[in-house]
């Protein structure tokens, strides 16, 4: 059986703690390989390690940096169907919905390749007699990310391509459950001619994460995730004087009013609500007709696409959706809709039966509606992270306006209109951070940046475009005075412009 170790120093090498876990293929719910699962010491191993080479990695000037990136977008793109195989292979989402997953990655490595531009500091000359002022950017030192199971690719590469064209040295704590491509894209990067030390993959579990929380040499953690752990790994993290920016789960509602293109909407709510098998962060979840006769033209265009989803194993390029992650996934929910028969919402298409023929273990199911569900219900108020869409219908604009403001998460929305007016005051008025008209899931592109509010995010600074600068560096700032405007005699007063 595959065995997946550890990316330490520029090589892999085997976990020495004595645990693993497996890891599985949805598609046939196999068992597919076994992953090391480091120890609080491999972790301060795999540190040590990034402290040395940091060093030199800082003071390298950053033109040379960004040429590394340069030649790992290259390598990437010569290897990009066996990654994305092997990601579909142990995620389960689709091979085209896998090379997605990488290119959204590969954007913010090609946002990074801009790094001399973007370090750049700030000049005043003359901010007093003969005094000049300045700032710089500065790395960190070494910095971690801890990652979820949901976007292998993409996530890793929002997090290390920044870090390191900052100039630090960066631990990577994938997830456990798929850490196949995180492994092979520190090989690319290596092989690229990133020196051994700067970018480090150490697979794990709370052990591994709890260590680099504890860990004082690490000065920043990016986490994505669920919102509890996202929550403790940012109060966790304090306490150790981290920077942390920590970003969780998701209830994306899609707001449909009654001018919507009708045909346009379902398409949307169809791929957002029913793609990588309802396992994004970015995925629409709730979808809130306005008005009855919305609701009643939506149900009657939306049940049927529901129906004819075509669910395939991740290597079928004809299916919508493949299996989920893992059968606890998939038990989940499955009893997420329990939870919602129970609750009294109208279960309009009922997916749980689905048996794909040939992979029988495998961790597949349909496309599951609600129709008539409310504020109150568990299957409105938490994340289900599973093709499951649910419909709460509202009277009015107001009503639908206050349904996303109000919820608890606050990652992305969606308004589907003709009204350019409607539109305008509810990108300005609604409490999310990611909103799309007409765009069901409005993830940034790499140069603008990726970030939910409330419980979908803790700490101040997004993820990628200008926001990761700012958080992968530290602004320091030099007051420079020359001798022409030295001033005869001592000064015991605060200095002012005056
Ligand atoms: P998860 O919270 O279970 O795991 C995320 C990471 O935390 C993994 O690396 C895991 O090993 C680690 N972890 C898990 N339990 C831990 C514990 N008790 N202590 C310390 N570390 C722990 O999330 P997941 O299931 O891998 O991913 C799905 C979740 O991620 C969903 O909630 C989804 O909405 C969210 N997500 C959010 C975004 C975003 O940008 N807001 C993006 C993608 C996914």
């Amino acid at each position: 059986m595959r065995t997946i170790g550890h990316f330490i120093g520029g090589r892999e090498v085997k976990g020495t703690s004595g645990r693993t876990a497996d890891v599985f293929e949805p598609m046939t719910g196999e068992v597919q390989a076994k992953v090391d699962l480091a120890s609080k010491a491999e972790m301060r191993a795999a540190v040590e390690n990034a402290l040395v080479a940091q060093v030199e990695w800082g003071a390298t000037n950053p033109q040379r940096r960004a040429r590394i990136m340069m030649k790992f977008l290259e390598l990437a793109q010569r290897d990009y169907d066996k990654l994305a195989d092997l990601l579909a292979r142990e995620h389960g989402k689709t091979v085209p919905d896998a090379k997605g997953d990488i290119q959204r990655g590969l954007e913010v490595v090609e946002f990074a390749c801009g790094i001399p531009h973007l370090m750049k500091g700030e000049y005043t000359e003359g901010a007093g007699p003969g005094i000049d002022i300045y700032s710089m950017r500065q790395p960190l030192g070494v910095v971690a990310g801890i990652t979820p199971f949901n976007f292998p690719a993409m996530i890793p590469m929002w997090k290390f391509a920044p870090a390191i064209a900052c100039g630090n040295a960066f631990v990577l704590k994938p997830s456990e459950r798929d850490p196949g491509v995180p492994m092979a894209l520190a090989a690319l990067m290596i092989e690229a001619g990133l020196p051994p030390g700067i970018l480090n993959v150490v697979n794990g579990d709370k052990e591994a994460v709890d260590a680099i929380l504890d860990d004082p040499d690490i000065k920043a953690v990016g986490f994505v995730g669920s919102s509890p752990i996202a929550q403790y790994i940012y109060e966790r993290a304090a306490a150790t004087g981290k920077r942390a920016q920590c970003f969780g789960g998701a209830k994306n509602h899609a707001i449909i009013m009654p001018d919507a293109d009708m045909d346009q909407t379902v398409d949307a709510l169809i791929g957002a609500g029913y793609g990588s098998a309802g396992e994004r962060c970015m995925a629409i979840s709730v979808a809130v007709p306005v008005g009855k006769t919305t609701a009643d033209r939506l149900m009657e265009k939306l049940i049927p696409r529901v129906e004819s989803l075509k669910i395939g194993t991740s290597v079928d390029p004809s299916a919508d959706f493949g299996p989920l992650v893992t059968r606890e996934a998939l038990n989940r929910v499955k009893n997420y809709v329990e939870i919602g028969i129970q609750e009294g919402a109208t279960l309009a298409v009922d997916g749980r039966g689905f048996k794909m023929q040939g992979y029988e273990n495998g961790f597949y199911m349909g496309g599951c509606l609600f129709d008539n569900v409310t504020k109150d219900m568990r299957i409105y108020k938490e994340e289900i992270f599973g093709p499951v869409l649910s419909v709460v219908r509202a009277h009015d604009y107001q009503e639908a306006l206050a349904l996303p403001s109000d919820h608890d998460y606050g990652n992305g929305v969606a308004i589907f209109t003709r009204d350019g007016d409607a539109a305008r005051d509810f990108a300005a008025k609604v409490n999310v951070g990611m909103v799309g008209i007409n765009v069901p899931i409005p993830v940034p592109i790499a140069y603008y940046t990726f970030g939910g509010w409330k419980k979908s995010g803790f700490g101040d600074l997004n993820q990628h475009g200008p926001d990761s600068i700012r958080f992968y560096t530290k602004t320091k700032t030099v007051t420079a005075r020359w001798p022409s405007g030295v001033k005869e005699g001592a000064e015991f007063s605060i200095p002012t412009m005056n």
